[in-house]
């Protein structure tokens, strides 16, 4: 069902990497873990900034009518019923009987090549579930004893403002999705800001998800950052947006260098009552081909449940037709830690330079977590690490530049190469004197080549690489 795995970029390998050069380390690690969170260390973090601001750029800064907005995490109670979460958004479990093991059923139901998501009921998905349970094994004693499915709520509760301690029958969620804070905030943008239908408002956040089983590293999260981008526009204009969305964020993944072989399309089997269209851009993981990014045309399902919940007005009259009506919204909605591992499996290579095999990660330069590192070729020579320090001063002034002394010349590049670091500078006996006085090597991540550049032309020479 899913394709064969690239043994050059195994999530075993992928994973060694993340936590080898620090980018990715497991939640809560020195007391066991903690189940479905992970940390991003110093080149992780910089990289999941990266992609923050990649995403930013494109859908904020690139959009003449989308604005940004940063909303609290814990939420009104209300505003999950509204949204439908209290009340539907569960994801089926089954439990071995023999191991006590739980498992998404939708997920063992689609391993043995028969097909159920999350939108079925909980009759139908135990109907299926019924058809296969002779070939359905558990993941950990590969018995065949399941309980019955049922459906356990995602929203993870808290006892934020309540001292009671039944807290747990009135609790505050932590959101669930970023985009219900998109939606909460459309008139406050609307009123305050000088955005006319159509125009978006897009997030960059935290959600919670009580996820039954985290698997497949930072795939599926009970952490996670979601980023969103909700588009209000008028109702006869819902299809003709939803379809330039599409072809845009498709655009969005070539252009940050993704092959397009290793992305399609994936449209919703089940759509729920209110949607219109909801198509998934899938990414070739190493575990194949699964959801990275979701586009979908919601009608004027969430305002009008916020509006009948909260008993505010949230039409819009249009300045020039007088027409009022309640905006539909077209949604994109793409995971930070779903696009992290997608980068880290897209750039991710091995290959032989001067006779040795190395791993790089062929990071675009605007993704690399550094983007130039300093070396001075000698670490007991004072001259050659004063210069050294003077040119990474120059540089960490203009982008995130590292100084390294330790070890020889080439390992210092193979680890720069893991980290996908486009370029290294190296500050030689040459740089101090003679003709060469001033000029410094450049040394590419891709192809090895060197070059010597000076030392004046160097940031503008790095920019481009
Ligand atoms: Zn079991």
């Amino acid at each position: 069902m899913n394709e064969i795995q690239n043994p050059a970029n195994s999530m075993e390998k992928i994973i060694s990497l993340c936590k080898r050069r620090g980018f990715v380390f497991q939640g809560s690690e020195i007391y066991g873990g903690l189940a479905g969170t992970y940390d991003y260390g110093p080149y992780g973090v910089e990289l999941a900034n990266n992609i923050k601001a990649v995403w930013w750029k494109s859908m904020v800064q690139g959009e003449r009518n989308i604005v940004g907005l940063d909303s609290a995490i814990f939420t009104h109670p209300k505003v999950w019923e509204a949204s439908g979460h209290v009340g539907g958004f569960a994801d089926p479990l089954v439990e071995c009987k023999e191991c006590n093991t739980r498992s998404r059923a939708d997920h063992l139901i689609e391993d043995v090549g028969a097909f159920a998501d999350e939108k079925m009921s909980v009759e139908e998905i135990n109907k299926v579930f019924d058809e296969h349970r002779d070939k359905i094994k558990c993941v950990k004693c590969g018995k065949k004893n399941f309980t019955e499915v049922r459906y356990i709520n995602l929203l993870v509760k808290s006892n934020l403002g309540n001292f009671a301690s039944d807290w747990a029958k009135e609790p505050t969620y932590l959101r669930g999705e970023t985009c219900q804070g998109i939606y909460l905030n459309f008139k406050n943008v609307l009123d305050s800001s000088r955005v006319k239908v159509p125009f978006g408002i897009a997030q960059v956040g935290k959600a919670f998800r009580n996820e039954i089983a985290p698997r497949q590293y930072i795939f599926r999260l009970r952490e996670l950052t979601q980023m969103e981008m909700q588009m209000f526009v008028k109702p006869e204009d819902e299809m003709t947006t939803y379809e330039k969305w599409r072809q845009k964020r498709w655009q969005y993944y070539l252009d940050l260098g993704f092959k397009e072989e290793n992305l399609k399309w994936h449209e919703h089997e089940n759509l729920v009552f209110y949607a219109k269209a909801a198509w998934d851009i899938e990414y070739k993981f190493p575990f194949g081909f699964k959801e990275l990014e979701g586009i979908h045309a919601r009608g004027d399902y969430d305002l009008s449940q916020h509006q009948k919940f909260s008993g505010k007005d949230l039409s819009y009259l249009d300045p020039v037709t007088n027409e009022r009506y309640v905006p539909h919204v077209v949604e994109t909605s793409v995971g930070l830690d779903r696009s992290f591992l997608a980068v880290v499996t897209e750039f991710y290579d091995e290959d032989e330079l001067g006779g040795e095999t190395r791993t790089v990660l062929r990071f675009p330069r605007t993704l690399a977590p550094i983007k130039v590192a300093v070396f001075p070729l000698l670490k007991n020579k004072p001259e050659l690490v004063a210069k050294a320090e003077e040119v990474f001063t120059m540089l960490s002034s203009q982008m995130r530049a590292e100084f390294d002394d330790n070890g020889n010349i080439g390992k210092r590049y193979r680890r720069q190469d893991e980290i996908g670091t486009p370029a290294c500078v190296t500050i030689d006996f040459e740089t101090l004197e003679g003709d060469t006085k001033d000029t410094v090597t450049v040394r590419n991540r891709d192809t090895g080549a060197q070059e010597r550049v000076h030392i004046s032309e160097l940031v503008s020479y790095l920019m481009q690489a």
